[in-house]
């Protein structure tokens, strides 16, 4: 079967096809059946095929030698061409006594339109497309890069400082936001049905390396599924199936929104793919101090100072509220850190806006700074007429 004489025969392009014995070059009798035929074939052919036996001239002539020898003994008519005349040319006809142009040298083989280089420019693939049904599971041609499905666009999250008094009203305004949108040619395919080429962002790979702080990880090619090949990419949006968008978007913060809530714009994020809706847009609010009012959750607590007689005798005082001043009764004997609620000024609730939260005001006794003699003299009679001793709970004299 390995015949060296046979194989540098064909080294010539035009195979001297008198001189071929395909039942030799298959290694069957000449009385072998259709099936022997093809199992002979399929062995030799899966042993000499030039993807198995890379940069191997020799193995590329007898594959050609045997896909020639296959491609006459599997043909009922051929065959009887070949056994007749020792050779085969489509001119002959078995059933006739003339050989008409037998003697016209035709190649009955053509291999012209293949190429056999190994790397060499789509020969390899259009080969293995041609033959791949020979060879089963054992050797897969290169997959169909996946077709893209509908995808909804990423989100966006966008941080927006605001002041407590915003936070308290709410806020409209207009932002800047660099979003996406569906490409208009592929309809975010990202290729417009082109040919199937190497994926260019993993160059094949199937793998693009991420930077996550000081770490380089690799993940799987988003732009190829990990198949290293796709459709050629979309000239439009270099086969990210979205273009870039810069544009203004309104947006409206509720009252109530506290530091760390999260506004939703629906559809505002990245844009979809194949008709798919885009991302939403997420607005992360970051709310300032301010100078006297604290929050807890819906509730505002503020210190309001009042003198000592305000604090002895009662009296009726103005507190601050985000909305502006309020009246708060101070009862007689009122003492430093008392609290009063100031019941549904504080913050609309965000879950349910007509729900408030309350105001707590705590008062803390302010000393007047004693300058003048004669306050100095009052506040003694003061003391003559009030004598009692406020660590006497302490047990102190
Ligand atoms: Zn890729
Ligand atoms: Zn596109």
């Amino acid at each position: 079967m390995e015949n060296k004489s046979q194989i540098a025969n064909c080294k010539s392009q035009i195979p001297e096809m008198a001189n071929k014995d395909y039942y030799n070059t298959l290694g069957i009798k000449k009385d072998a059946k259709a099936d022997d035929i093809k199992k002979a074939y399929r062995r030799l052919a899966r042993k000499h095929h030039p993807d198995v036996n890379p940069n191997d001239k020799a193995a590329e002539e007898k594959f050609k030698e045997v896909q020639e020898a296959y491609d006459v003994l599997s043909d009922e008519k051929k065959r009887k061409v070949f056994d007749r005349f020792g050779y085969y040319n489509d001119n002959l006809d078995p059933d006739s006594p003339f050989s008409a142009g037998a003697s016209s040298g035709a190649n009955a083989y053509d291999f012209s339109g293949f190429n056999f280089e190994p790397g060499g420019s789509g020969g390899s693939s259009s080969f293995r497309d041609i033959f791949s049904d020979l060879f089963g599971g054992a050797r897969q041609p290169p997959p169909e890069p996946p077709r893209p499905l509908p995808k909804k666009g990423k989100d966006i999250e966008i941080p927006l400082a605001l002041s407590f008094e915003e936070s308290f009203t709410g806020l409209t305004t207009n932002i800047t936001v660099n979003r996406s949108e569906q490409c208009s040619r592929c309809q975010g395919a990202g290729d417009t049905g082109g040919p199937v080429v190497v994926c260019p962002t993993c160059k094949g790979t199937g793998q693009v390396l991420r930077t996550g702080g000081r770490l380089q990880f690799s993940q799987t090619c988003p732009d190829c599924e990990g198949t290293g090949r796709r459709r050629q990419p979309c000239s439009l949006c270099s086969g990210k199936g979205v273009t870039p968008k810069t544009e203004q978007v309104k947006i409206r913060i509720p009252a109530g929104v506290d530091t760390g809530s999260r506004v939703r714009i629906p559809k505002k994020g990245q844009g979809g793919r194949l008709g798919a809706e885009p991302g939403d847009l997420f607005i992360l609010t970051n709310v300032g101090k301010h100078r006297y009012f604290t929050r807890k959750g819906d509730n505002i607590y503020v210190t309001v100072p009042i003198t000592v007689a305000e604090a002895a005798l009662g009296t009726k005082i103005e507190v601050p509220t985000v909305e502006g001043r309020a009246q708060l009764k101070i009862p007689s004997s009122t003492v430093s850190g008392q609290k009063f609620r100031l019941s549904g000024r504080g913050f609309p609730s965000l879950r349910n806006p007509s729900l408030r939260g309350d105001q707590f005001v705590e008062v803390q006794i302010a000393l007047p700074r004693v300058i003048s003699e004669e306050t100095k003299e009052i506040l003694r009679q003061f003391e003559k007429a009030n004598p009692e001793n406020p660590r006497k709970a302490m047990g102190l004299e």
